[in-house]
């Protein structure tokens, strides 16, 4: 894989970009459209008055609308980037107003339930291709966003049985011009993979910051000043998107609660090595999963940098006020 930032467009591929939901993903796409070159015109919508103000500050899209229906109108492409649980309630204010041979994708980290809500409020005519960009931060709004976020990323396009080639296409090539990675599954197949992928890893982190807050043996604030033990890595995922995640959990219940019941049993099998003594069985595990990490450096999706390059920022000179220049 490439690490060369992806080159700006001759021509820009969509005509009338529309962004529904401006926060960390929305501002996102919005950064790197403009720095490819990717639209001639974007159009922005979000539902919160004091996000469209801070995208027009911010300079999210060359307009931003006050209603969904008017940023809607005559867009060649819409992509929904708000949490998975809005999605088809905005398909449904929206529709009314999407114009033949429109595209509607969006962004959601849920694929199967979601298309299916979507979907059925859109006319005839208008051709649906949900995508997701494996590529994210712990942040949200349209302050956290930036133009590399999707750079050397994945992006998942799930196309629904017989949807439109060309669109697909177009979709696909949307998230290349970004920097992307791009793989073709179905819905199903997303969803059991990002379970076990993102779900479920959020879940656990979920899990393990609210046990530690609960204890009564240890203090909070020993919590705090022993977290880099290795719970201070499980805080930054845990400080995620609550209104998201819930979604997340919400709307992928059935794939979640499969591989929730296989890493159950996984722990059970820990639990009895670690009770029984057996050295050997967590010796084998340990190592096999370190290779798994390996891996995802080697494949360039990660830093092999000492604890995730804290060490190399925490060497950075500081200027007066504290912070790593
Ligand atoms: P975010 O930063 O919270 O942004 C979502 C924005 O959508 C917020 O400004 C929200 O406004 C707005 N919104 C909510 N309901 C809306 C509606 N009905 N109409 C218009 N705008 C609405 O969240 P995000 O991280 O960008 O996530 C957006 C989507 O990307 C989600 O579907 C998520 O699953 C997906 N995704 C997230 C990540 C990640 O790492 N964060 C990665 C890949 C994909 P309010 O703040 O007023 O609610």
């Amino acid at each position: 894989m490439s690490d060369k930032p992806a080159a700006r467009l001759a021509e820009p591929l969509v005509e009338r970009l529309c962004l529904i939901g401006l926060g960390l993903i929305g501002s996102s796409v919005a950064h790197a459209v403009r720095q490819r070159g990717v639209a001639r015109f974007v159009v922005g919508y979000d539902a919160s008055p004091a996000v469209r103000e801070r995208a027009r500050a911010l300079q999210l899209g060359d307009q931003i609308e006050d209603e969904v229906a008017a940023a809607a109108r005559k867009a060649d492409l819409v992509i929904l980037c708000v949490p998975v649980g809005a999605l088809a309630s905005v398909a449904a204010e929206m529709a009314g107003n999407l114009k033949p041979g429109a595209i509607v994708s969006d962004v959601g980290s849920v694929k199967s339930i979601v298309a299916g809500a979507v979907q059925k409020h859109l006319p005839k005519g208008v051709h649906l291709v949900p995508a997701h960009p494996v590529a994210g931060t712990e942040q949200s709004g349209p302050d956290a966003g930036f133009a590399s976020l999707f750079h050397n990323r994945w992006c998942i396009v799930t196309p629904p049985e017989g949807a439109d080639p060309a669109a697909v296409e177009r979709v696909c090539a949307f998230w290349r011009a970004l920097g992307s990675n791009v793989e073709i599954m179905t819905a199903a197949h997303h969803d059991i993979v990002l379970a076990i992928t993102s779900h479920i890893p959020h879940l656990i982190a979920y899990n393990i910051v609210g046990t530690a807050a609960d204890l009564e043996e240890v203090t909070q604030s020993e919590v705090i000043k022993f977290s880099a033990g290795g719970f201070r890595d499980f805080t930054r995922i845990a400080a995620s998107d609550p209104t998201m995640w819930r979604d997340v959990f919400l709307h992928n219940r059935d794939a979640v609660l499969e591989m929730l019941g296989r890493f159950n049993e996984d722990l059970s099998a820990l639990q009895r090595m670690i009770r029984w003594g057996d050295g050997q069985g967590l010796f084998d595990l340990f190592s096999r999963t370190r290779a798994i990490r390996r891996t995802i450096i080697a494949e360039g999706q990660e830093t092999d940098a000492p604890d995730f390059g804290r060490r190399e920022r925490s060497e950075q000179p500081v200027d007066e006020s504290g912070s790593a220049q």
